[in-house]
């Protein structure tokens, strides 16, 4: 080596910006989302630790093994995952720990150095909830909301039109509608994710129709049945849960980007698990 191709190789080495680790990538995230940590929490690294160098981010809905082959496959070794990686809440995977899917899956991130954090429970106590923004912004529905309302006032439409419309910006394949495809809709509540009884009415008391990701069918779908067949005019879209947060794991691609310059961000959608006949 010349002196010259010495000297540019060494300057080389100086300007190489220092390894990010997964953990200060966390510590930023920490920081930014401007909510107290909680210390009961899922929002921990499920795979790999701190100290894991990442040489590229995803964001997803959840961290599936396609998902993982996908951002391994753009050398993306830190999956930001707003649900589990191992089929529980608190992936713990007790059920499926002689499965060699599970077999498979870990192999495939121990080979890859992939560090899995979930972003669930401080993405969701963002003020405005992460998820919500970025669902709202999926759907052109920003504009509709007042601070403070959990109730959307959309221009008059009928059920069969808004539903027709979320399924087009969202691009479900298995979209579910229950009451009256007629019905005059422009109050509309929107619950991504798992909706218990209690939220679902309490959403469901002002609103004509309640779009949510998924709940138990003899629980909030029999509810809004019988709300039908005792004379309210109420209705219930049913997104299904992948579809109806992954909006917000786009949105918070968009927010990682803002305080992360050092490595690549990007959303992999995990996309629906559903198709229909
Ligand atoms: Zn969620």
């Amino acid at each position: 080596m010349t002196r010259r191709a010495a000297l540019l190789a060494s300057l080389a080495a100086t300007a190489q910006p220092k390894t990010l680790t997964a953990g200060e990538i966390l510590d930023r995230i920490k920081k930014a989302v401007a909510v107290e940590w909680r210390e009961q929490t899922v929002d921990t690294f499920k795979t790999g630790s701190a100290s894991t160098p990442v040489r590229g981010i995803a964001t997803t809905f959840m961290a599936t093994f396609d998902v993982l082959q996908r951002a391994a496959a753009e050398g993306r070794n830190m999956i930001v995952t707003h649900e589990p990686t191992f089929y529980a809440h608190d992936d713990g995977a007790k059920e499926v720990a002689n499965e060699p899917t599970l077999h498979a899956k870990q192999a495939f991130i121990e080979k890859n150095q992939i560090a899995i954090f979930r972003f669930h429970d401080h993405w969701h106590a963002r003020r405005p909830d992460g998820i919500r923004t970025g669902m709202l912004e999926e759907l052109g529905w920003s504009k509709y909301e007042k601070p403070g309302e959990r109730i959307l006032e959309l221009p008059k439409t009928s059920l069969a039109a808004l539903a027709k419309d979320i399924k087009a910006k969202l691009g479900i394949r298995a979209i579910r509608v229950i009451g009256d495809p007629a019905q005059p809709v422009s109050k509309v509540a929107i619950n991504p994710g798992y909706n218990n009884l209690t939220g679902a009415i309490r959403s469901l008391r002002n609103a004509d129709a309640l779009v949510i990701g998924e709940a138990r069918e003899w629980e909030v779908y029999e509810f809004v049945q019988d709300m039908i067949a005792a004379g309210d005019r109420k209705a219930l879209i049913v997104l299904g849960h992948s579809v109806s947060e992954e909006g917000g794991m786009k949105e918070c691609a968009k927010w990682l980007k803002t305080f992360i310059s050092e490595v690549p961000v990007a959303h992999i959608p995990a996309g629906e698990p559903f198709w229909s006949v």
